[in-house]
C-alpha cells in the first residue's frame, strides 16, 4: 500500500512515525512545503524571550529521522491539488519549480492551520508579523532587535506569552484585544483578573475591549495602530488573533463544518474513507458538551496523527475526544484549565453550578506553602463535571489533567469528592484540592 502524507509538523510527524512504526509493508511519501518538520511553535515565546538557547531543541524530529524510518521525504514541496477520484496529486518542488504528479492508495491530510489575517489596510507592512512557524519566529527575533514599542494584537495564549517575552526583553508592550479580558475562552474573570494584574504590574499596557480599526503607515512600515478607542505607536506589530484550517486542498470536496475544518470519524477518516485527516485542519470531539469543535492544539494534533498511524490499514483504535485542556505560565503564575468555564457554560444555557475554592497547596504548618485558586464547573442536573481552572504560584497545573480524565470518564462531583488521592504534607493536604472543591460543590447543591 502507498500512503501520501501532506504536511509534516505535529500531526504529520506523528502520522508518519506511527504508520511506519506499526506497518511494515507501506510506502510513505511525505510532502512538506517548509524546510523543517515537527517545529514546536509553543516554544516561540520562549525562543523570542531568549529562554530557549538551543534552537534545535524546538524540533523533536527531522527529515532524516523520518527517512531513516523508511519514508520518502519531500521537503520544500507544496501539494497544489488533489484528484480524489483518480487518487493522484499535483506537487511543486519549491526549489526548482518543477511540477509533477504522484499517486496514493490512502492519503493523510495534516495540512494544519494558518493565522487569521484581518483585511486592514497596512496589514502587509514589513513590520506587521505573524507567529506560527520557525521562519516567522526568526523574523520576530530579528525585527524585534531594533523595535522598542511593540503592539501584540490578540490576547489569547499566544499573544499573552509573546507580550510577556517582549516585556522581559525590555520592550514597551501594548496588548490589544477586542474582548474585555485576556484568554476569555479558557479562564473566568477570577483568574484573568489576577493574570492581568501580573501584566500591568510589569508595565504592559492592556488595551482590552478595543477593536483594531487600522494602521498608520510610512512607506512600507506601520508607525501607529488605531483602535476604536485609542492609538498606539508601534515599531513592530504581531498579529495573533486566531487560526483557520488550511482548506485549499479539500474545500468543496470533503465534508467540513462551516469554518472549513474537516469532519472525521473516530478512526480519523474523512467523508472519503481512503482519506484520513489529523491536526489543526480537523474538528475535534469535545467531550464536555458532546459536540464537534475547532480546538487547534498540538496535543490534539499528535493524538490524531498517532491514531491515523494505528488505523491506516484497518480500524483499530478509536479517538477519545478532548477537553481542550491547556496550561500557561504568566510571570510567576502557573495557570491551567480544562473543559467548560463558567462563562461558557452560562452562554450555552447549561444548568451549571460552579464552586470557587481559595486554599493552599500544603498544610499551613509547613514552612512553605502557596495560595491556590481552583474552580470546578459541573452540571446541576447530571452532577457531571464539566470543567475547571487552577491558578497558583506553585505549579498545580497537573490537577487540570486529572480533571480532564474525570470529565472524559463522565465523573460526577460525588465521584470526584471521594476519589482516592494520596496525602503527604510535602505535597498536599489530607483532602486533595480536587476532593475539597467537589465536596463543597455537593454541599452547595444540598443548600439549593
Ligand atoms: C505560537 C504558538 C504557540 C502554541 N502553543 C501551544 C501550546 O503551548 N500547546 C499546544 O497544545 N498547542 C500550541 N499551539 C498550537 C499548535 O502549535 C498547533 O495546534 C499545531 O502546530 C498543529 O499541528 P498540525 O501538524 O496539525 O498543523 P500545523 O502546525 O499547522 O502544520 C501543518 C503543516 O502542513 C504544511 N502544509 C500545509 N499545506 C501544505 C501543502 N499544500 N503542501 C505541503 N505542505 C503543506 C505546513 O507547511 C505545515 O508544516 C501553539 C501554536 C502557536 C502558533
Amino acid at each position: 500500500m502507498k500512503v501520501v502524507v501532506i504536511g509534516c509538523t505535529h500531526a504529520g510527524t506523528a502520522a508518519v512515525k506511527n504508520i511506519l512504526g506499526q506497518n511494515k509493508n507501506i510506502t510513505v511519501n511525505v510532502y512538506e512545503r517548509n524546510d523543517n518538520v515537527s517545529f514546536l511553535s509553543c516554544g516561540i515565546a520562549l525562543y523570542v524571550g531568549g529562554i530557549v538557547k538551543d534552537v534545535d531543541g524546538l524540533f523533536y524530529s527531522s527529515p532524516k529521522e523520518l527517512a531513516d524510518l523508511g519514508a520518502n521525504v519531500f521537503m520544500e514541496h507544496e501539494v497544489l491539488s488533489i484528484n480524489y477520484d483518480a487518487k493522484t496529486l499535483e506537487v511543486r518542488n519549491l526549489n526548482t519549480n518543477e511540477v509533477f504528479t504522484d499517486s496514493f492508495d490512502k492519503l493523510v491530510l495534516s495540512t494544519g492551520s494558518w493565522p487569521i489575517v484581518p483585511k486592514i489596510e497596512g496589514i502587509n507592512s514589513e513590520n506587521v508579523l505573524l507567529s506560527k512557524n520557525f521562519n516567522q519566529a526568526n523574523e520576530i527575533i530579528e525585527k524585534s532587535k531594533d523595535a522598542n514599542k511593540i503592539v501584540v494584537v490578540g490576547a489569547g495564549y499566544i499573544g499573552v506569552e509573546l507580550a510577556e517575552a517582549f516585556e522581559l526583553m525590555g520592550k514597551e508592550v501594548v496588548l490589544v484585544d477586542g474582548e474585555s479580558r485576556i484568554m476569555p475562552k479558557y479562564l473566568d474573570p477570577e483568574f484573568t483578573t489576577l493574570a492581568e494584574k501580573e501584566f500591568t504590574d510589569n508595565g504592559i499596557k492592556l488595551a482590552l475591549g478595543q477593536k483594531v480599526k487600522g494602521f498608520k503607515t510610512e512607506g512600507n512600515r506601520v508607525t501607529h495602530i488605531t483602535t476604536d478607542k485609542d492609538e498606539f505607536e508601534a515599531d513592530l506589530v504581531i498579529m495573533c488573533i486566531g487560526f483557520r484550517p488550511n482548506t485549499k486542498l479539500y474545500e468543496g470536496v470533503l465534508k467540513t463544518t462551516p469554518n472549513g475544518a474537516l469532519v472525521v470519524n473516530e478512526y480519523m477518516q474523512t467523508s472519503n474513507k481512503d482519506v484520513y485527516a489529523c491536526g489543526d485542519c480537523v474538528n475535534v470531539f469535545y467531550n464536555p458538551t458532546n459536540e464537534y469543535r475547532y480546538i487547534p492544539l498540538a496535543t490534539n494534533a499528535v493524538r490524531m496523527g498517532t491514531l491515523v498511524g494505528m488505523n491506516i490499514e484497518q480500524n483499530v483504535v478509536k479517538y477519545r475526544g478532548t477537553q481542550g485542556t491547556s496550561g500557561i505560565k504568566i510571570y510567576e503564575l502557573s495557570i491551567a484549565s480544562t473543559g467548560l468555564t463558567e462563562g461558557v457554560a452560562r452562554d450555552m444555557g447549561i444548568n451549571y453550578g460552579a464552586y470557587l475554592l481559595h486554599d493552599t497547596n500544603r498544610p499551613e504548618f509547613m514552612p512553605e506553602y502557596e495560595e491556590a485558586l481552583l474552580k470546578l464547573v459541573y452540571d446541576k442536573d447530571t452532577r457531571k463535571i464539566l470543567g475547571g481552572q487552577i491558578l497558583s504560584k506553585y505549579d498545580l497545573t497537573d490537577k487540570m489533567n486529572i480533571l480532564s480524565v474525570a470529565i472524559q470518564n463522565n465523573m460526577t462531583i460525588e465521584d470526584l469528592a471521594f476519589q482516592d488521592f494520596f496525602f503527604q504534607p510535602h505535597f498536599n493536604k489530607p483532602w486533595n484540592l480536587l476532593n475539597i472543591a467537589a465536596l463543597r460543590a455537593i454541599a452547595q447543591e444540598a443548600k439549593n
